[in-house]
């Protein structure tokens, strides 16, 4: 479509006429240097199938369009992929009707769509916030002020630092709060003095983690860890690791909290990992990403009522965080998923996307270290002397658009909805691919 955005000239000339170079030089001079985003590629919108997305990509012929099997859905965002009729129809729907309102008066879909947060996380109350970083930092807070009321072996409350237990190699954001949770040497990299109270384990390390609890006796508030660890290169644990985690915080009065913003909503093919594993419902758990379909940034701290109610007028709020849009989309994206089944679908469509990556790994066993995954939620780890993002650049060039995680893992999570002819193209891409490593 020709919007006035696309014709809006700036530098000169209309958006739609920049040169990818162009789109290029401004991200590196005035975008702050966050990420490393693939060069030479430029990302137009979805594409002919809600799995596709469709570039432009300089070549030695010049610029080119064509498109790419989206292998990464934004990092589990995007369950119905893009440009899917449902959402698309219904979010322009509401955006034709207003703006926002402020969160002190009550609008048509909060209600309703706490309710249904209620039945599909099964948790008994909701901070709802934008980004997952929010809901974290939201989690810390609930965390401290329970600890501070409840916590401590008498279960009369923590009078010295409450500690959070979190796992090496951990991703929860990039607030000050999810930082301090993280051991990255870049992301802490000249932040300190970071919050205190925080420890680290090995992550899939009972026997370490008992040592913690030991070590702050009586003072450990609660153990808060990602149930598969996503970022970090998709790292699943062994299957008893967060049966045990959760009787040990049991056994220590602390809590146990999930941060399930990458492997809630469906992804793992149950619709949260604390179901996948047959946990007891956490006491507290993130979510974000999935929550909006990928449309706009949607997150919630969810937990259970003791420490939920600890949160009071005045002391917590957000302008975005359950706004009238954020609840509709909210809410579609719950419709969606159960009448789509989209949690069956997961799991369905991961056990074939896993097999067939498995056997094409079995073809290149001096490359191929290990496919590790759950569900849509499934990682490509290569030996350390290849090149992850060489790997990805391959992958590229074969079709699809997946990501290297840290030097030598490659996430591979398509939309849920992919279908079968998506999923051969990122095996046989992958099989190119790795040939070419
Ligand atoms: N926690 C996990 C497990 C994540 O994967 C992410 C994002 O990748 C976050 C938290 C942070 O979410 P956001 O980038 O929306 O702040």
């Amino acid at each position: 479509m020709n919007t006035i955005i696309e014709n809006y000239v700036v530098q000169g000339k209309p958006i739609k006429d920049w040169t990818i170079e162009e789109h290029n030089v401004a991200l590196d001079t005035l975008g702050a240097r966050i990420y490393k985003p693939f060069h030479g590629v430029l990302v137009l919108g979805g594409g002919s199938k809600p799995y596709k997305i469709k570039i432009r990509q300089e070549t030695e012929d010049g610029e080119v369009e064509k498109e790419l099997v989206d292998g990464l859905a934004c990092y589990s965002a995007v369950p119905f992929g893009h440009k899917d009729p449902v959402i698309t129809e219904n979010v322009n729907y509401y955006v034709s009707q207003m703006a926002t309102i402020p969160r002190s008066i009550s609008h048509s879909y909060l209600g309703p769509w706490l309710v249904k947060l209620k039945e599909f996380t099964q948790m008994d109350m909701f901070l709802p916030k934008s980004s997952g970083t929010e809901a974290n930092e939201a989690a810390i807070k609930a965390i401290r002020k329970w600890a501070r009321n409840y916590g401590g072996r008498d279960g009369k409350g923590i009078k010295e630092t409450p500690y959070i237990i979190t796992a090496n190699n951990a991703f929860h954001g990039r607030g000050l709060g999810s930082t301090a949770m993280m051991d990255d040497e870049t992301t802490r990299k000249d932040l300190e003095p970071l919050m205190e109270g925080f420890e680290q384990v090995p992550f899939n390390d009972v026997k370490a983690l008992e040592a913690k609890l030991k070590e702050h006796d009586g003072n450990v508030a609660a153990v808060f860890i990602e149930p598969i660890q996503a970022e970090a290169g998709i790292y699943v644990p062994d299957d008893n690791y967060l049966h045990d985690v959760q009787k040990l915080c049991k056994e220590n009065n602390a809590l146990f909290v999930l941060d399930e913003i990458q492997t809630g909503y469906c992804r793992t093919g149950y619709n949260f990992a604390w179901q996948l594993y047959g946990l007891e419902k956490p006491d507290l758990i993130t979510l974000g990403k999935a929550m909006s379909s990928g449309v706009i940034p949607v997150s919630c701290l969810c937990g259970k009522k003791e420490i939920m109610d600890l949160f009071e007028p005045h002391g917590e709020g957000s302008t975005f965080g359950g706004y009238p849009l954020a609840a509709f989309v909210g809410l579609l994206t719950i419709h969606e998923l159960e009448k789509r089944d989209i949690t069956n679908l997961a799991a369905k469509n991961g056990k074939y996307l896993k097999d067939k990556l498995e056997e094409i790994a079995r073809k290149y066993p001096e490359k191929v270290k290990e496919i590790r995954g759950k569900g849509m939620l499934i990682g490509v780890e290569i030996n350390p002397q290849y090149d992850g993002h060489e790997l990805s650049m391959n992958m590229m060039k074969h079709g699809v658009y997946a990501k290297e995680t840290h030097e030598t893992n490659l996430r591979i999570a398509p939309p849920i909805v992919i279908e079968r002819e998506g999923m051969d193209k990122i095996a046989s891409a992958l099989d190119a691919s790795l040939a070419d490593l």
